[in-house]
């Protein structure tokens, strides 16, 4: 068969299109800003800037066990974590399964499973009397309209969760309900968003953090926010100078001002469970991005550039192309024609496609549109990560008394996608027309038990 076009046309075309130049990039870092002080000002904005009720970060002198309960993305998570008050502690945790009828189902299935997981943890590996009730912290990963520390109303479910009759009802009542019926002696005594909880648990092992960013099914952030500056906080404050702003940064210019937004995305999005929302996640994140290389693939066998127009079962299934595959790919630097590279594996074993059809070409092909995809999520990742320094003012690093900007990161994607692990460069690559002295920032991937930290 003959291409229509040419190789290195079609993959010139594809470059064009997720090519993200400086100006676009100063366009997007100037949008953020007008629609950070929008959502601060604002209820209902599609990028919330949820203010968490959380007044600051510890030091890393806090002490004492509490349970932490995780649900927001590919597992359910529960832990009990002994925080030591020197910055460190231990932990013991388990990942539960959360079925996608759990994840579509009625909210008190979803609810009754996660009182059960932490009733079966502390059958196995409680440590703490069961005299007294344990507090837990709960770290629920979905927009949240939150009115006190231990209280939050859901706006809606993102990350192919759907659960249609929880929208609008306290997430935290809904567990306690379900604890209490079940008889376990746990009180839910703080409700934070992962993005927060990361902030947290970083600022303990770090003290310091005031910017946390979240790579992982989904896209977050949050930071330490002037209080004068949550304009929609209208309860009297008093003494509180700073909050925690979560602020779904995933939800950004869901207008498409400002974004370019190529007719893969808008096909990702078209066949989204929530489409039309969360465009700027669906460019980012572990959900999402293999997703979007799974289409341009798809659109280079359609010109019949790829594999002579052959796809496969699992190529033309939704999802089937996983974000950890890019990792493979974009790690593998073997000779594009050895039968062994792991590019030719991910195509041929995982993905079925014959391998008389996969020519070198074709693996370097491969392999350069994981690097196009990859390289724009991670300028987009920068951008949020960079408009938020901005945000905070915290951005010269040069007065006397500013110790630098510490970020915390974290999530499956920053910790194991070298393209968005270059991304730590990247943001300093690209942000440098913002921030003048970079000398004092630090970077900090999270390690992965600290994760689990995050909600005590
Ligand atoms: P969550 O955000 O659900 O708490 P993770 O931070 O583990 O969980 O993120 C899960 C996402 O990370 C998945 O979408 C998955 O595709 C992606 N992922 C897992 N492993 C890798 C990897 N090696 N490289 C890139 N992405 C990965």
């Amino acid at each position: 068969a003959v291409p229509s076009i040419s190789r290195q046309k079609a993959v010139e075309s594809i470059r064009e299109q997720f090519t993200l130049d400086k100006p676009l990039l100063e366009s997007l870092i100037a949008r953020f800003q007008e629609l950070y002080d929008y959502g601060l000002a604002n209820h209902g904005a599609e990028m919330q800037m949820i203010p968490s009720f959380v007044t600051g970060v510890p030091t890393g002198s806090e002490k004492g066990t509490y349970l932490a309960l995780d649900l927001g993305g590919t597992n359910l998570r529960v832990c009990e974590v002994a925080l030591d008050g020197k910055g460190t502690f231990t932990i013991k945790q388990e990942k539960y399964k959360v079925s996608d009828q759990l994840k579509q189902g009625p909210a008190r299935d979803l609810f009754d499973y996660m009182a059960t997981s932490v009733d079966n943890f502390l059958t196995d590996f409680g440590t703490t009397s069961t005299e007294d009730v344990l507090h837990l912290g709960f770290t629920f990963s979905f927009p949240v309209e939150q009115t006190a520390i231990d209280r939050g109303h859901l706006i809606h479910w993102t990350k192919g969760f759907n659960c249609p009759d929880a929208p609008g009802k306290d997430v935290v009542q809904l567990l306690q309900d379900s604890l209490d019926r079940k008889h376990i002696k746990v009180k839910c005594s703080a409700l934070v968003n992962d993005t927060v909880g990361a902030l947290l648990a970083h600022a303990y092992a770090s003290n310091g953090a005031l910017i946390s960013a979240i790579f992982g099914t989904g896209t977050n952030g949050a930071y330490l926010e002037d209080i004068s500056k949550i304009k929609k906080l209208k309860t009297a404050q008093g003494s509180i100078t700073h909050m925690v702003v979560n602020t779904e940064w995933g939800g950004f210019d869901d207008e498409r001002k400002a974004l370019p937004v190529t007719i893969f995305d808008n096909k990702v999005d078209r066949e989204s469970i929530r489409p039309r929302n969360h465009i700027f996640e669906k460019m980012i994140s572990g959900m999402y991005l293999g997703e979007v290389t799974r289409c341009v693939l798809l659109h280079l066998i359609d010109q019949l550039v790829l594999f002579q127009g052959f796809a496969s079962k699992a190529f033309n299934t939704q999802y089937a192309f996983d974000t950890a595959f890019m990792s493979a790919i974009e790690a593998d630097k073997e000779d594009a024609a050895s039968p062994t590279s792991a590019t030719r594996k991910v195509l041929v074993q995982t993905m079925g496609v014959k391998d008389e059809y996969v020519s070198k070409e074709d693996v370097e092909t491969v392999r350069t549109i994981c690097e196009i995809v990859g390289t724009r999520a991670a300028r987009l990742s920068s951008v949020a990560i960079a408009a938020t320094m901005v945000q905070t003012g915290n951005v010269q690093g040069n007065g006397a008394n500013d110790d630098g900007v510490k970020v915390g990161m974290d999530g499956s994607v920053i910790e194991f996608y070298p393209r968005l692990d270059s991304a730590i460069k990247t943001i300093i690559q690209y942000s440098a027309f913002y921030i003048t002295d970079l000398s004092n920032l630090t970077l900090r991937k999270q390690h992965s038990d600290e994760r689990s930290v995050k909600s005590s």
